[in-house]
């Protein structure tokens, strides 16, 4: 069994890189890769440990891209890149996402939120890796701000995220567009490194748009949040248009999740599921 998608906590994954190395060894996974969102930190780290005596599958080297296609905010995994050559590029640079995209953003939100009295420390440091968390965890401290959010629905961090910083008719609402590298941009970076782009958890309306785009290698077909039917799907609109099949839990370490697991816990990837994709990243064995 295999698992592509996997967060540590160099982005916002819970777990280190050694307990997710430690984790696929007990459950035996032929091949794993961390994907983190936006950085490729997690490479590094691996380079100084003694990854044979922690886990003896293979690693594929992965990372979770946000971009922006033409107006629509894509999950675009990059893998079997060379990590030194994409390091180079500043689309997963620390400073470049601090600077551009953290602090940015974060001030934004924070305007928002003054302007609906919601009451936060203006010094916050920073506890979470995207600055919707790191606002939200610290808003939620004052009590004062309770009857606010409930006015807006908002109970926990996916509604303040999903139904109001993501939805243009909430007074919340940020184009993250803008904060975002564009696909061109990502997809260069990830072809110079001589990495392929597979296409994130992709919905039905995004799969099929992109499938005859001859922009993605593949498509992750299998996912934690799918279920089996909808994953036939995708794969048959693989088949079709030549596109790689993948798949991965997109596990971060929270309770509901299972690292290696896909279908809401129900299923895992065999390693023949995604063969052509791993001959191809040099993953066969
Ligand atoms: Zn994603
Ligand atoms: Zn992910």
């Amino acid at each position: 069994m295999i698992d592509l998608h996997i967060h540590s906590n160099h982005s916002d994954g819970q777990c280190s890189v050694k307990q997710i190395l430690e984790m696929a060894e007990q459950l035996k996974l032929s091949h794993i890769s961390i994907t983190d969102h936006e950085f490729i930190s997690a490479y590094d780290e691996l380079a100084s440990l003694d990854v044979a005596k922690l886990y003896g599958g293979k690693i594929i080297t992965g990372v979770e891209l946000s971009t922006n296609y033409n107006g629509h905010l894509i999950h675009v995994l990059g893998y079997g890149f060379d990590v030194a050559k994409l390091s180079k590029s500043n689309l997963v640079s620390r400073e470049n996402f601090d600077k551009n995209f953290y602090a940015k953003l974060l001030t934004q939100y924070k305007k928002i939120a003054k302007k609906l009295n919601l009451k936060f420390n203006d010094n916050l440091t920073r506890t979470h890796f995207a600055p919707d968390h790191t606002l939200y965890f610290e808003m939620i401290k004052y009590p004062e701000n309770k009857p606010i959010f409930e006015n807006f629905g908002i109970v926990h961090k996916g509604h303040y995220y999903w139904d109001h910083i993501r939805n243009p008719k909430s007074p919340f609402y940020v184009d993250l567009l803008k904060y975002i590298p564009t696909f061109a941009e990502v997809a260069g970076a990830i072809r110079d490194a001589g990495g392929l782009l597979v296409l994130a958890h992709p919905d039905k309306a995004i799969a099929e748009q992109f499938a005859q785009s001859g922009d993605f290698d593949g498509f992750e077909c299998m996912h934690r949040t799918f279920t089996k039917e909808y994953s036939d799907y995708l794969v048959k609109l693989c088949k079709k248009n030549k596109l790689l099949v993948t798949g991965g839990s997109d596990y971060h370490g929270y309770p509901v999740e299972k690292l290696g697991y896909v279908f809401y816990g129900e299923g895992q990837v065999s390693e023949n599921f995604a063969k052509d994709f791993l001959s191809r990243v040099g993953g066969d064995k």
